[in-house]
């Protein structure tokens, strides 16, 4: 899923994003409570990835965690 996400960017189709007086948990939880269509929300810890896609969407929601330079997901924003 982490190489899903990261061709997501490669072709323009996702972003990490952050906004002032949200924790990035809060900005996932409002993006995910916005009902905006997406194909991947991941919160990464210290950002949100958003991921788009030209086919159907999956939204697929997950929490990522990184140890040892490998990424984890875990469904739903934990
Ligand atoms: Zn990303």
């Amino acid at each position: 899923m982490g190489g899903a996400a990261n061709s997501a960017h490669q072709i323009g189709l996702a972003a990490d994003i952050t906004a002032p007086g949200l924790t990035p948990r809060a900005l996932a939880a409002l993006i995910l409570q916005s009902g905006i269509e997406f194909d991947q929300l991941i919160y990464e810890g210290t950002w949100v990835h958003v991921g788009l896609s030209s086919g159907a969407p999956r939204s697929q929601v997950l929490t990522a965690s990184f140890s040892g330079g490998h990424a984890s997901y875990a469904a739903g924003i934990r």
